[in-house]
């Protein structure tokens, strides 16, 4: 059976990206991978909206996360985290683990942490060390006002720390003309490539940061081996370079395409998949959605995980449950990265055809030609 990958990371590697990673392994201390790695990075910066420097680390999303922890934030100084969903927490547990004190600004997951909120928890903590805060909440497919939040902690000394993982390549986020000091992202995402590598954003504010710290209790994520190393393209540990070839093909194709038209490409498949799933009278979890997935409700009377199982046996259809508390109230559907209109019509066609079978009432065809007439009505707008 033919597979279609719409989970919210891995996501689809496009075929001359996976062509790429056939190829023969070389060697990394060399000046063809040096070049390699000065390009990525340049085109990197393209997608980041950024000057800054991008520190290439071998590691999932998580790792870049925790090197901006490590290297920002000293034992006992405080963290603004805005949480609204598994990711939040993970800012929160990382900071945690590192001795920093949290003050937490949480919403129920769904909702979306407001500016209002941000700036509150600023003038109540006015020693705060660092915001953090998450473009795309995965677990819940809400989007946080990244800019908004940006100007707020732009007027303050705070250090803002963005998880840009699943957002970044999504949707619009301008690094620098937004302020964001910290921005991590992760390869297999809307880069389209495999899980393996993550990259950290460092602002001169940062920097200045990291160095005042001086921090002790880091080595492999050691922000700063990286930066002397940077300077000539180079890596302080063994990259996963063969991973690094191939995104320097990925995001050839980014670059191509203009990075406003990608994410207004993501947009566009965002607007059909919820009209798709409205269409059939489901509701949208989340209040402010990321155009990087689309997250329902599980209707009255189906059972969530066969749902998302039987999507994938009966269908080769990959979407995702809902995590922890949310197992089974939710599921997620991705269009992040090397998904087409085709992908969200063909994930769509089947949803309805399991919910059938799961004795759910529907016309078929309905979130199918829902989704296609917002489809064609966006080509027709031009
Ligand atoms: C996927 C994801 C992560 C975690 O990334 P790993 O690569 O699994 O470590 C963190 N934050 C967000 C928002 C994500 O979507």
């Amino acid at each position: 059976m033919k597979q279609r990958l719409l989970t919210p990371g891995p996501s689809p590697v496009p075929e001359e990206t996976l062509l790429e990673l056939a190829k023969p392994v070389f060697y990394h201390r060399s000046a063809q991978f040096r070049q390699i790695l000065g390009e990525v990075l340049e085109d990197l910066k393209y997608v980041y909206c950024t000057r800054n420097t991008i520190a290439p680390l071998t590691a999932s999303g998580t790792g870049g996360m925790e090197a901006a922890v490590a290297n920002c934030l000293a034992p006992g100084s405080k963290a603004i985290v805005a949480v609204a969903g598994k990711f939040g927490e993970r800012w929160r547990s990382i900071a945690k683990t590192f001795g920093v004190e949290v003050v937490s600004v949480t919403v129920p997951y769904g909702q979306a942490v407001q500016p209002e909120q941000i700036e509150q928890a600023l003038r109540q903590h006015p020693d705060a060390a660092a915001v953090c805060a998450t473009l795309s909440e995965t677990s819940t497919g809400i989007r946080h006002d990244i800019r908004a939040f940006g100007d707020i902690v732009s007027r303050t000394n705070a250090l803002y720390m963005v998880d840009g993982i699943s957002g970044l390549g999504v949707a619009e986020c301008r690094v620098d003309d937004w302020h964001i000091d910290i921005c991590v992202t992760g390869s297999q995402k809307a880069l389209m490539l495999p899980p393996g590598l993550a990259f950290v954003s460092i602002s001169d504010k940062a920097w200045q940061r990291i160095d005042q710290n001086a921090p002790t209790r880091v080595f492999y994520f050691d922000l700063r081996k990286y930066r002397d190393n940077l300077k000539n393209n180079d890596t302080p540990f063994t990259p996963a370079h063969t991973l690094v070839k191939a995104l320097r093909v990925s995001l050839k194709m980014l670059r191509a395409e203009g990075i406003e038209n990608v994410w207004a490409r993501h947009a566009r498949m965002a607007a059909a998949c919820r009209a798709g799933v409205q269409a059939l009278g489901l509701e949208l979890f989340a209040a402010q959605p990321i155009d990087g997935l689309t997250v329902v409700n599980t209707p009255e009377g189906v059972d969530g995980v066969a749902l998302v199982s039987k999507l994938e046996k009966q269908y080769g259809i990959r979407i995702a449950g809902g995590q922890d508390p949310l197992k089974g109230k939710i599921f997620r559907i991705a269009h992040m990265g090397y998904i087409d209109q085709f992908d969200v019509l063909a994930a769509l066609s089947a949803l309805e055809m399991v919910l059938m079978e799961m004795g759910y009432s529907l016309e078929p065809g309905t979130s199918v030609a829902a989704a296609q007439k917002v489809l064609a009505e966006q080509v027709r707008k031009g």
